[in-house]
């Protein structure tokens, strides 16, 4: 089964460590280097620090020679993807978000509480991955609309 855990990616979710909150929890991924995560967000305490890879306990750390090439590293911010992706949008009215609403991939969005964001990915059961300013979150979608006349 898929969860948001199973790849790191800007503004989504990963389970690590919070050194304020002294237990793993789910943080939001705010920067990544390369594929790794480099910033992490607590979504419990709001507080951002460096990514550290399993429970706190640093690893062995690698030594890098001085002499080998120095590999430019693409850098990949939350807010900054959520940028971009709002400026691919430029057309068209953000759809304000109501949950009988059917979204579809890349679709903008207005949320009452969230702001704007970006549909990232369509999940079955009726629910959607929006990324946004704060992070990725989870919104249902397509519901039944109540019998209106
Ligand atoms: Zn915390």
């Amino acid at each position: 089964m898929k969860t948001l855990y199973d790849r790191p990616r800007v503004g989504g979710d990963i389970l690590t460590y919070c050194g304020k909150c002294k237990m793993e929890l789910a943080h939001v991924v705010m920067a990544m280097v390369d594929t790794k995560p480099k910033r992490v967000m607590c979504k419990t305490c709001r507080s951002e620090h460096a990514y550290r890879k399993g429970g706190g306990a640093p690893g062995p750390s690698r030594k890098r020679s001085p002499s080998s090439p120095r590999v430019p590293k693409t850098v990949i911010l939350a807010s900054e993807l959520w940028q971009k992706r709002l400026d691919e949008r430029k057309s068209g009215e953000p759809i304000p978000y109501v949950p009988t609403h059917l979204f579809a991939k890349g679709d903008c969005l207005n949320h009452p509480k969230f702001g704007l964001g970006c549909v990232e990915e369509v999940r079955l059961a009726g629910k959607i991955i929006v990324l946004f300013r704060e992070g990725e979150k989870i919104l249902i979608h397509s519901l039944p609309k109540p019998n209106a006349q």
